[in-house]
């Protein structure tokens, strides 16, 4: 573990915790609702990030 830089722990929990949120939001279907106004993701958008939680709007908060 310690051959591994703190920056690197952090940025792959960031990751795996932003998986687990849009499965989540798969789950109970608000995958596409950006997490502030509600709106549709586009799309486009969520091709180019799977991951995306905001509409273009509301640039990622989280
Ligand atoms: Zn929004």
């Amino acid at each position: 573990m310690s051959e591994f830089s703190n920056e690197s722990v952090i940025a792959i929990e960031t990751t795996l915790n932003e998986v687990d949120r849009a499965l989540e939001r798969l789950r109970v279907g608000t995958y596409r609702a950006c997490q502030v106004c509600a709106t549709p993701i586009s799309d486009a958008d969520l091709i180019a990030n799977p991951l995306l939680s905001n509409c273009p709007a509301h640039p990622e908060l989280a």
